[in-house]
């Protein structure tokens, strides 16, 4: 499944980055680092309303005063190219500008769905600041405050019913293939013979692309010739050691010849969408590039949707010693989480590491989906409690009562006692890492719930 993309534009200080950072509930957005892509381009997946979508901050337009305005302009209106449909963003404190109109202009020739939203509503009278927005000659304006969120999930509740009611007449590409697609059916995710979705995803020119032919030309391929438009990740289902695989493909492979250079190559919705539509995602790293903090942030990124994840460690052929050494450390340091999963490393040029690496692969699949008995819980529960006290808080010490699951997929962990509130984030991690090791949960996010009194 696809997920729709929203694209936020409006002049400077309307409150796009309060919307995006309420949409997405995170103020880590992703944001495109590579040459000849604009740095004020936000990207998150939304959750807020009837999600996940994409949601783009496109950063400030329509206030021609500025000598950059130009090529800034030019890059957002780029983005809104790939949007499904615009939130037009005024200010209900400072009513219709010059820019506001010159926005609509731009907005009216691209032919999308816009939406207008008319921002900063709190202790205003809505019927007199929306009535000043007429004269652009849009619908009628919706009104949000984004700083308290008030209005947003209507919006969005609106927004998103109305592409949903769009997609259903457009066919789903896979249908005219005869393939199989996932609709987000809990009942057939569960089942034990359904294909692991997996990303693979990274930086351009990490091995992406070689990766993915390794894989389906040693092995056999189903289907592999779907059409797309340029935006779509493609899906490529294979099969190894007697279980199924759809590779979600953010590379490209297929097109390879009609692109030019890296950074086109590279999308960030197209990863936010694949990352969205894996079970487990493939991040694959180039262990003779530095690991930039780009990389960082996709793997962050695919911990906090709660996917599961495995590190590739690409062209590992023809590392001396001393930078394999490097590597090691570069993770440890930068990524400072190789408890969480281990790297694999591993030589798509060649093959070396690749069946690994589809193990791995299952293995974080399983651990996701993993059982905890409660008993076990509660001995790993109790282990750490004696290994490491919770800290007093106000002269009283935080009490860990018992534990139990709370669910699967990521797996989470449901702890009942008191003054768990001001558990300290050090004291979870320690915790966390405790379970992990116990039940072997390589490299799938855990979440911990708290709970006070009974
Ligand atoms: P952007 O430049 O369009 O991304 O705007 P920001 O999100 O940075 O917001 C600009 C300013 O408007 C900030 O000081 C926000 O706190 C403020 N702001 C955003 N949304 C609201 C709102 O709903 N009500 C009020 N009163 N202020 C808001
Ligand atoms: P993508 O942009 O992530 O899809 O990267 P590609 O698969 O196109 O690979 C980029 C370059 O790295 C190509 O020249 C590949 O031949 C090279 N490459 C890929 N994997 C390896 C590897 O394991 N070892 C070495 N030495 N080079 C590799």
């Amino acid at each position: 499944m696809k997920q729709p993309v929203i694209a936020l534009v409006g002049r400077p200080n309307v409150g796009k980055s309060t919307l995006f950072n309420r949409l997405t509930r995170t103020r880590d957005a992703l944001v495109a680092d590579f040459p000849g892509l604009t740095r004020d381009r936000q990207y998150g997946v939304g959750r807020l309303g009837p999600g996940p979508y994409v949601v783009v901050d496109t950063g400030g337009l329509g206030e021609p005063d500025d000598v950059t305005y130009h090529h800034m302009q030019r890059q957002a209106l780029r983005a809104l190219d790939e949007a499904d449909a615009i939130l037009f963003l005024v200010d209900a404190r400072v009513g219709v500008t010059p820019g506001d109109e010159t926005l609509t202009r731009e907005l009216r020739q691209r032919g999308k769905r816009v939406w207008l939203v008319m921002n900063k509503i709190d202790g205003v009278d809505v019927d007199v600041a929306g009535a000043d927005f007429h004269s652009l000659g849009l619908d009628r304006p919706r009104a949000i405050a984004a700083v308290q969120g008030r209005g947003v999930r209507q919006l969005m509740d609106a927004v998103l019913g109305d592409l949903l009611g769009d997609d259903a007449d457009t066919a789903d590409p896979d249908a005219e293939t005869g393939i199989e697609t996932d609709d987000e059916d809990e009942a057939e995710d569960e089942a034990p013979d359904r294909p692991i979705d997996v990303a693979i995803i990274g930086r351009p020119n990490v091995g992406k692309s070689t990766l993915i032919n390794r894989l389906i030309g040693e092995e056999r391929v189903l289907v592999y010739d779907m059409p797309g438009t340029t935006r779509d990740a493609i899906r490529v289902p294979f099969e190894r050691d007697g279980r199924a695989f759809t590779l979600i493909d953010t590379a490209g492979v297929r097109r390879r010849s009609r692109v030019s250079d890296g950074v086109e190559k590279f999308s960030v919705i197209k990863t936010l969408q694949a990352i969205e539509s894996a079970q487990v995602v493939i991040m694959v790293l180039d262990a003779q590039q530095e690991i930039s903090e780009q990389d960082a942030h996709l793997i962050g990124h695919t911990i906090d949707s709660g996917r599961g994840l495995v590190l590739a460690v690409n062209k590992w052929d023809g590392l001396v010693p001393e930078n394999r050494e490097r590597i090691r450390r570069e993770l440890e340091v930068k990524l400072g989480f190789l408890d969480f999963t281990r790297p694999r490393f591993i030589s798509a040029l060649h093959g070396t590491g690749v069946g690994r690496l589809l193990e791995e692969v299952a293995h974080v699949y399983a651990a996701a989906r993993k059982e905890l008995s409660t008993p076990a819980l509660n001995r790993v529960l109790e282990e750490a409690l004696t290994a490491h006290q919770p800290p007093l808080v106000r002269g009283r010490r935080i009490k860990l009562r018992y534990a139990h699951q709370g669910g699967k997929n990521p797996p989470t962990i449901v702890i009942h006692g008191n003054q768990t509130d001001a558990l300290p984030d050090a004291y979870r991690r320690f915790l966390i890492n405790r379970f992990r090791q116990a039940f072997k949960l390589h490299g799938t996010p855990i979440r911990l719930e708290l709970r006070t009194g009974e």
